[in-house]
């Protein structure tokens, strides 16, 4: 399993932002949530993605039934358990509550509501209409208000376009990142890190990109686009994945893919579009996330079958698609039967991995999985 030191490193670093009068603002939302706004404020924004053991998923029980999504109820758990090393949470001044799903709302809520940390309100259209843009612009605005209320004073908008420039070039690095012909599990751990601790994380990732050598692949592994929901931090899914002898050479996840991908061009940057418009533009173009998007399930076919073709046309292996869903998300198995056949259609291998954290679905897992790899 992980090593999560660095969890007890970012909580030394956040106390002492938070000494400087920083607050930060957490939000389990998975994506849509302008943190660029968050950081012009002058505040911290942290994503809540820890979950993969049956400890946190089994003490959200007061709050939800078990037939909530595994990831909302670890993130529950983890406010009612405070693990040592999510001493992190205790710093938690606000959470956003969104709609990215209804297990989102609800947890997000409770949190708010059982672990008494204020809450600010960001929806997120489910559409992508004139009206809806015009919606999200609305909201985005709303939540510039709020947070200028916590902040005293306003956000300057060359202070937004700022953080917007700082998190595109952080973003443009995890994607080269992407690219390297590196085992998973490293890309998985600076995904996950980066994603947690935003720009700060941003020279260790340089550092490594700098030194690390792209040699470290085991040849005869099997090749695994990983989609569907992501892999969280202390998740041991990846561990069962190398271990049964594939790699996932791409993480369609929004730990992953749906994060780095939605990267500005310098034009836009550089041209005198209001920042906040520039945020519209972007929710425009996320056409890669799950939150209802329009032709999703045609949008991700295309996808992976042009990743497919591409991947062979290289490296002259097939590669096999792992589907992960987590149990009662809704989001992800409602299209799985329809993505697993229509992919095998075009020749492509599918394994839909439902599962949830529980230690006991462990063997039966590796099973599942090592036979998948087997096919392959
Ligand atoms: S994993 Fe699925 S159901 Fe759970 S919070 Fe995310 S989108 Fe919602």
């Amino acid at each position: 399993m992980e090593n999560l030191e660095f969890l007890s490193e970012y909580y030394t670093l956040l106390k002492e932002k938070k000494e400087e009068g920083k607050k930060v603002i957490a939000f389990i939302s998975h994506d849509n949530i302008p943190e660029e706004l968050i950081d012009a404020a002058g505040f911290i924004p942290l994503r809540l993605i820890f979950a993969g053991n049956d400890e946190l998923m089994d003490a959200s029980h007061d709050f939800l039934p078990p037939s909530t999504c595994s990831f909302a109820q670890s993130c529950i758990g983890a406010f009612s358990i405070k693990p040592d090393n999510l001493k992190v949470l205790d710093l938690i001044d606000y959470i956003i509550i969104s709609n990215h799903c209804v297990s989102d709302i609800c947890a997000s809520e409770i949190i708010s509501k059982y672990y008494d940390i204020p809450q600010l309100k960001f929806y997120v259209s489910y559409t992508k209409t004139e009206n809806s843009l015009k919606y999200f612009k609305l909201e985005l605005n709303d939540l510039r208000e709020k947070l200028e209320e916590l902040k005293g004073s306003v956000i300057e908008t060359q202070d937004l376009m700022n953080s917007i420039v700082k998190y595109n070039n952080f973003k443009k690095k995890i994607s080269d990142l992407s690219k390297l012909a590196i085992p998973g599990a490293q890309k998985l751990k600076h995904f996950q890190r980066a994603l947690l601790i935003g720009p700060y994380y941003l020279p260790e990732l340089e550092s490594f990109l700098q030194t690390q050598e792209e040699t470290q692949i085991n040849e005869k592994s099997k090749p695994i686009f990983l989609t569907g929901c992501s892999i969280f931090i202390n998740d041991y899914l990846n561990d069962l994945i190398e271990g049964g002898g594939g790699n996932i050479v791409f993480f369609d996840t929004w730990v992953g893919f749906n994060y780095y991908s939605q990267i500005f061009d310098g034009d836009s940057i550089n041209s005198s579009i209001d920042p906040i418009d520039l945020l519209v533009e972007r929710f425009k173009k996320n056409i890669f996330g799950d939150h209802s998007v329009p032709n999703f399930l045609e949008t991700k076919i295309s996808q992976i079958e042009e990743f497919y073709k591409n991947y062979k046309n290289t490296s002259g292996k097939k590669v096999g698609v792992i589907n992960h869903i987590i149990k009662f998300c809704d989001h992800m198995s409602i299209m799985s039967s329809h993505l697993k056949k229509q992919l095998q259609e075009k020749g492509i291998q599918v394994l839909n991995l439902e599962r949830d954290y529980s230690r006991a679905n462990k063997g039966q897992l590796s099973t599942r999985i090592e036979a998948f790899l087997e096919m392959m």
